[in-house]
């Protein structure tokens, strides 16, 4: 997986939170870059990010940082990055790379691209790898290992910068696939935004109920619900501009989500236990489709390895 020599020499991150600290982390680890240097928005996560130790350099500010790196790589809520692209974009060096990390594509690239200038890359992309912790002290080097980071060169991109993208990411420990943008968008619009949406109007659901304690919810948070607790507890900044971003794509797969939920809310209220049982067995197939090819554990509730059964006489 480590290159015999470093593919970049020096790798610039903008934004060191869960995703960027995981970069430095792992590009460190891997040694796939000579030295790096990294920057955040404010003056206490670049102190924390100095004490971490995790980057050779910590700059005061964006321009600074990009300065003279090969790779660039923003990782910050995609609402701010055409603010960041405009501040950075005079100081980049001829032949460097600029990427992204960000979970939309399409708005990136419509934000950030007319300010990159001639004679320097931009190869966007988004490592679908996260847990539901923020800043730099949440990363790690493994998270992108056996994960998908998926590229979007726009047109005409060079295939030479997109290749060197790819084996960074490669030496990273992730798969790497390409895609547009726009396919990007509705493809991540069903598998990972719409689920958020899910979650954060489920737990809104039950911390409102009036005929049910918030206490009793906390209590027989069952599977399912302490599932969604998990993933509602995610950043409120990057989701908010997730679904600002991503409006066209994830209405639409609200639209067809709506539509089916009214499928089976018409199941429920008929007692048509066929329809139900058809739709969860065509449901439990795509479940077990998802643990053959190693997008997650057959463990029966993951994250709780060692449940400890009570003794008999306390059940
Ligand atoms: P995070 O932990 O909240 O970190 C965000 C970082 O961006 C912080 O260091 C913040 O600095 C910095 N920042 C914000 N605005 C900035 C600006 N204008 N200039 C410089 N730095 C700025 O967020 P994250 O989870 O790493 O997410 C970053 C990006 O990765 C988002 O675009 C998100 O869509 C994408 N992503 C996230 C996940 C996930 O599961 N979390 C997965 C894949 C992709 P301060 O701390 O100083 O404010």
């Amino acid at each position: 997986m480590t290159p015999e020599k470093p593919l970049f020499d020096r790798l610039a991150l903008i934004g060191t939170g869960l995703i960027g600290s995981s970069i430095a982390r792992a590009a460190r680890a891997q040694g796939v870059v000579r030295s790096i240097v990294a920057t955040a928005r404010t003056e206490t996560t670049r102190r924390r990010v100095a004490e971490l130790g995790i980057a050779d350099e910590v700059a005061a500010n964006n321009p600074t940082a990009a300065e003279g790196a090969d790779l660039i790589i923003v990782s910050i809520p995609v609402g701010d990055c055409g603010a960041v692209a405009r501040e950075i974009g005079g100081r980049l060096k001829p032949g460097a790379i600029v990427s992204d990390v960000g979970s939309v594509k399409g708005s990136v690239v419509r934000d950030m691209a007319p300010h990159i200038p001639n004679g320097v890359h931009f190869v966007p992309a988004h490592p679908v790898a996260g847990t539901e912790y923020s800043g730099p002290d949440a990363g790690f080097a493994e998270l992108f290992v056996d994960r998908w980071c998926i590229l979007t060169p726009p047109q005409g991109t060079s295939p030479a910068a997109v290749e060197r993208l790819d084996a960074f990411w490669r030496a990273l420990g992730a798969k790497v696939e390409i895609m547009t943008p726009e396919h990007h968008d509705l493809v991540l619009a069903v598998t990972s935004h719409l689920p958020h949406l899910i979650a954060y109007t489920i737990v809104g659901t039950a911390d409102e109920l009036a005929q049910v304690s918030r206490s009793e919810v906390l209590q027989f948070s069952a599977g399912g619900f302490r599932d969604f607790t998990r993933i509602a507890a995610s950043d409120p900044t990057m989701w908010r501009d997730v679904f600002l971003a991503n409006k066209d794509a994830v209405l639409e797969m609200l639209g067809r989500f709506n539509e089916d939920i009214a499928t089976l809310t018409r199941a429920i209220r008929r007692g048509d236990g066929a329809a139900l049982f058809d739709h969860f067995t065509r449901t439990r197939a795509i479940r077990k489709g998802i643990v053959a090819v190693g997008q997650d554990s057959p463990a029966p509730d993951f994250g709780r390895q060692h449940p400890v059964l009570p003794a008999a006489d306390e059940r």
